[in-house]
């Protein structure tokens, strides 16, 4: 009797059942058996009332259903469900099931999160709310269709927890039945706000770089504009910085009381400036920049607080960047850039940085052609003294030899032996004191002006230094070798020639008397420079006088011993450095000097 088997646990339910039965109802209910030779199993007993025609007692009829199967379908099915409740209310991502009436199914925790409660669509055929803010129907309709489709991120203002903007990502998923109708779709987004920041932010950034180095590359360019006039090159400057910054003008201001004048521009043609313009200070942008003291950026003005500005009223010009402009600390004008247009970008710190190095480059530039401008106004005042002096200083030396020698004419034969002596003296002096003047203003004009710089032949500046000197070499029996081939170098051809005579004279003045003067000229070529010597065999000169001897009137020796008067060397070194070079001093007391001279290779 199967009743044996009947689960301990499962008796008051086998209980309650006969007990329906016996009260004459037909019952159902479910047990589990536990049976010898098997695992325990549940079964469905049916039980029916039979009536009591046979005599006591009652009798049913009972069957009993193995369900073990249906049992485990039901629990898998059950397991199943729980792990997709799991799945779906616990995701991260927003999911909501959408039937194909575009009625919300099922939504889970994260969708309301983002969404709000979106469950129910008021009236039926009405639009789908998140769908149509994503512009996702076509992707719906293509998910009724039969195909996943993925919904590219779109910037959104959301409505659920967190009501700001995000950016949403998403996915339409057909959920399909064993038949394969497509009943429902699945609609999952996922909030990538955080992503998206993050890779806006970088391509900002990115943005920010390219452009802080495009600035870069441009002031590296405006640095190494070709040396022309300050005027030229700040012209070409504000064409590469306008180009840069996309404006079409640029201007450099100079500012004096209330008036402002332009002093160079770049602008199209047909803009409408000029050099020399002047405008009342207070109505012009340039204003701005210097009441600030800094960089003033206006994308679109506009849209600016400044739109009530003058300059606004007077220029209506929409976009402008301005910086002040000073000169060794004084301020000048202002330096800007603007367009009659709306910039196409806003203005960054880049920007703004590169406007403040291009005002000090402007300001060095200018401070250049204000320095040469008053370096040429006091050369010419200092040759015009020199001039001037050595005319006027000549003069009564002139006249002193002049009436000295007149004396002699007239009175010579009077003159006992002595006054002869002393007026040999006093013409001596009058021509020494003129040669002095004469040596000084040379020494005065050396590199005065600003003669072209051009490749010049050494072995040709040696040779008319040498053709000068001939008749002391004459007179001395000297002669000047030169070693090797002598380069060419960048220079001025008659200051060189200068500098050549007046070491080859020196080496033929102090020469010794028991040998003839030989001067030797060599050179050494080094990676960047040429080192020419000029060698002599003379008196030579002791070591403590090697810096000394280039000082003007410096000399070792007194003019009867040497005739000179100490500027020949002076002159040398002031040509040197004229040159960009160096000259010194090797010598050897009795044996000889050596003077070297370097100069920069390279033409
Ligand atoms: P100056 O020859 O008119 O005296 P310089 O300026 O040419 O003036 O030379 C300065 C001094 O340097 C000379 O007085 C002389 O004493 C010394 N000096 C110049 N060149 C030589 C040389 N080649 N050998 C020896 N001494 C020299």
């Amino acid at each position: 009797p199967f009743l044996l088997f009947v689960d301990n646990d499962s008796r008051p339910d086998l209980d309650r059942h006969f007990s329906a039965v016996q009260s004459g109802r037909r019952s159902t209910t479910e047990l589990w058996l536990t049976p010898d030779k098997r695992p325990p199993f549940p079964v469905i007993l049916e039980s029916i009332q039979l009536g009591d025609g046979w005599g006591t007692g009652w009798r049913c009829l009972t069957t009993a259903l193995d369900i073990t199967e249906r049992k485990q379908a039901e629990q898998a099915l059950l397991a199943s469900e729980t792990r997709f409740r799991a799945i779906f209310e616990q995701s991260p991502l927003a999911i909501q099931i959408i039937g194909r009436d575009a009625q919300p199914r099922m939504s889970n925790r994260a969708w309301v999160k983002l969404w709000g409660d979106s469950s129910t669509i008021p009236t039926p055929g009405q639009r789908h709310p998140v769908l149509s803010r994503i512009g996702a129907e076509k992707s719906f309709t293509e998910g009724l269709a039969g195909n996943s489709v993925e919904i590219p991120a779109i910037h959104v203002t959301a409505s659920g927890e967190r009501n700001d903007d995000r950016w949403v990502h998403g996915y339409v998923y057909p959920i399909r039945e064993l038949n394969g109708g497509i009943p429902e779709i699945v609609l999952v987004n996922e909030d990538v706000s955080e992503r998206k920041r993050i890779e806006l932010a970088l391509a900002d950034q990115t943005e920010l770089l390219r452009r802080q180095y495009e600035s870069l590359r441009v002031l590296s360019e405006i640095a190494a504009l070709p040396p022309s006039s300050a005027s030229q090159r700040l012209t070409e400057a504000l064409d590469l910085g306008r180009r840069h910054l996309g404006l079409s003008t640029g201007l450099i201001s100079r500012v004096e009381g209330n008036r402002l004048t332009v002093e160079n521009y770049a602008a199209p043609t047909g803009a409408g400036v000029t050099d020399g313009t002047l405008h009342d200070f207070a109505l012009t942008c340039c204003s701005l920049a210097i009441e600030q003291g800094d960089v003033v950026a206006i994308a679109h003005m506009r849209r600016s607080p400044l739109a009530g500005h003058a300059c606004y009223t007077a220029h209506r010009l929409e976009s402008y960047i301005g910086v002040p402009v000073s000169i060794r600390g004084r301020p000048y004008g202002a330096l800007s850039f603007y367009s009659p247009t709306p910039s196409a970008r806003e203005f960054d710190d880049g920007d703004k940085e590169f406007m403040r190095l291009l005002a000090r480059w402007v300001g060095a530039v200018l401070e250049e052609e204000a320095t040469l401008r008053e370096l040429a106004r006091s050369n010419a005042e200092l040759e015009q003294f020199a001039y001037v002096s050595s005319h006027d200083l000549r003069q009564p030396l002139r006249q002193v030899s002049s009436y000295v020698s007149m004396l002699e004419r007239r009175y010579g034969d009077k003159l006992d032996a002595d006054a002869h002596e002393f007026i040999a003296y006093a013409r001596d002096g009058a021509l020494r004191m003129d040669r002095l003047i004469v040596d000084l203003l040379e020494f005065s004009r050396i590199g005065r002006n600003i003669k072209a710089i051009a490749p010049v032949a050494l072995a040709e500046v040696v040779k008319d230094a040498i053709a000068n000197l001939t008749l002391s070499l004459s007179d001395t029996n000297g002669r000047v070798d030169i070693r090797g081939e002598l380069p060419v170098v960048k220079g001025d051809a008659s200051d060189l020639v200068r500098l050549f005579q007046n070491l080859i004279g020196n080496a033929i003045k102090y020469s010794l008397p028991e040998r003839p003067p030989v001067v030797e000229i060599s050179v050494e070529t080094q990676p960047m420079t040429h080192v020419v010597t000029v060698q002599d065999n003379g008196i030579g000169i002791l070591p403590e006088y090697f810096e000394t001897i280039f000082g003007v009137f410096k000399r070792l020796h007194t003019p009867d011993q040497y005739d000179g008067n100490g500027i020949g060397l002076a002159i040398c070194k002031k040509v040197i450095d004229q040159h960009g070079g160096r000259i010194w001093v090797d010598s050897t007391p009795s044996e000889g000097t050596a003077f070297h001279i370097e100069l920069p290779r390279g033409l």
